[in-house]
């Protein structure tokens, strides 16, 4: 099919091609059970407590060695998201309790990638150090980070294509193990990103191209090699399995909360969404601890849709934004994806409820918000998740009503790296959009 006959066929299809915000409800979505098995949670989740004597070890800021994030109450946003602010936001009364899910505040990386991607890297270093018998999974960990495994994780390499936060994940531990570590990024990446990671001893390598074509790249160069390991974001069940802990990990979370998830006490959750393999392992984690009880949303810039074409076409990774005419660029790092990943959208078919786009241009008014109700500062692209609360709350995503026994859970996804000039420029934008100075 081409654009013009998609256009013609999904009126939906012809509102993302003019970029508007739009929202899609899935009508494939399961109750219980959800479908297949993907990744195994608790083999992964085993793997990370292995590992933590030696995160331990080497990062001491991190508490008993297990990287996780707290969950935040946000009563005074939730005030604020009700108010009028002049037609910028849409006003959300939302019934129920707020909470922030401040993957932004993950030790280590700062974002959400700190979950899959530091995963994939700890799983690929057990692998390198177990097969030259260096390694059993009953010793402590905490040897990893002597100089003989230092040694010999330098004769291997690890290598990615990254937006940035992926880059920085991946980099970030696989130097601090002692790997060879390139990331192939795309020039639209931030500065600060590149140079925080040469300052580690990563290889930077940048293309004028997007995102795809830096994966592309990355993918060439490693596979001539066969000691180098490609972080394939596209593709990766690791990384996948990395990020649905996070399911089992909220579960333990809300029940040290006292807070129990029913069919009279459900669960809403807004994730931004870039190629899928965040979002998309921390909705299959959720789904199998919470299974019909617990609404997942994707929340994707207007510019760049790419899960809600690949998920409402049926086409998953054989279509781009690119084919109905939208140029795939955002301010939203992270995000700005053209093409889905297979893998996440078929998993997604059965257990997704929905997607919603946001115009760029509300991000920075949610991230002031955030700012001044509850001193937390997270990055545009994780402020993504808001915009859909309005929509839940009007009955709008397909979804029973919220009500005063409803838990939502915006998930965000990334901040606590950004530098200070950056945080300051991006909260003075969404106070100047909120007329507020
Ligand atoms: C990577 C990222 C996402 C989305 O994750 P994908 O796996 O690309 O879908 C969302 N927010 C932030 C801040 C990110 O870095």
């Amino acid at each position: 099919m081409n654009t013009t006959e998609l256009i013609k066929k999904s009126p939906l299809v012809a509102e993302m091609a003019r970029c508007r915000e739009t929202l899609w409800v899935n009508p494939d979505r399961k109750g219980s059970p959800v479908g297949e098995k993907i990744v195994d949670i608790d083999e992964a989740e085993a793997r990370l407590l292995r590992f933590a004597p030696f995160i331990e070890k080497v990062y001491p800021e991190v508490l008993e060695g297990i990287i996780e994030s707290p969950l935040s109450e946000i009563p005074d946003m939730q005030d604020a998201l009700a108010m009028d602010t002049g037609g910028v936001l849409k006003p959300a009364d939302i019934p129920g309790r707020l909470f922030l899910k401040c993957d932004s505040h993950l030790p280590i990386s700062g974002s959400v990638k700190a979950r899959g991607g530091i995963y994939e890297v700890l799983k690929f270093a057990e692998s390198v150090a177990t097969e030259n018998g260096m390694l059993t999974e009953d010793d402590d960990y905490s040897r990893l980070a002597e100089p003989e495994f230092r040694e010999l994780f330098s004769r291997y390499s690890v290598a990615v294509g990254s937006t940035g936060n992926l880059g920085l994940s991946i980099g970030i531990m696989s130097a601090r193990l002692g790997f060879q570590v390139t990331v192939h990024m795309s020039a639209d990446a931030r500065q600060w990103k590149k140079d925080m990671l040469r300052e580690k001893g990563v290889t930077v390598k940048e293309y004028p191209d997007d995102y795809e074509a830096a994966v592309a790249q990355g993918r060439r160069e490693a596979q001539a090699d066969p000691r180098c390991h490609f972080v394939d974001d596209e593709n990766s069940l690791d990384l996948f399995a990395g990020y649905a802990v996070a399911g089992k990990r909220l579960k333990a979370q809300l029940d040290a909360m006292d807070i129990t998830i029913d069919e009279d006490h459900r669960l809403y959750v807004y994730l931004p969404c870039g190629v899928g393999g965040a979002p998309g392992g921390v909705t299959y984690g959720i789904r199998e601890y919470f299974g019909d009880n617990a609404s997942c949303f994707f929340a994707e810039p207007t510019h760049a849709p790419c899960m809600m074409l690949a998920l409402t076409t049926g086409l998953g990774n054989g279509i781009a934004v690119k084919d109905i005419g939208i140029d795939g660029i955002t301010e939203a790092d992270g995000l700005a994806v053209g093409r889905a990943s297979k893998l996440v959208a078929e998993a997604m078919e059965s257990r997704l409820d929905g997607c919603f786009t946001v115009d760029d241009g509300r991000l920075y008014p949610y991230l002031a918000i955030l700012q001044d109700t509850e001193d937390l500062f997270i990055e545009p692209s994780a402020c993504a998740g808001f915009a859909g609360l309005p929509l839940v709350a009007e009955g709008r995503m397909g979804v029973p009503a919220p009500d005063e026994n409803s838990i939502h859970i915006v998930w965000a996804t990334g901040g606590n790296m950004v530098p200070e000039e950056e945080k300051t420029e991006y909260y003075m934008k969404g106070c100047r959009m909120l007329g507020a100075i």
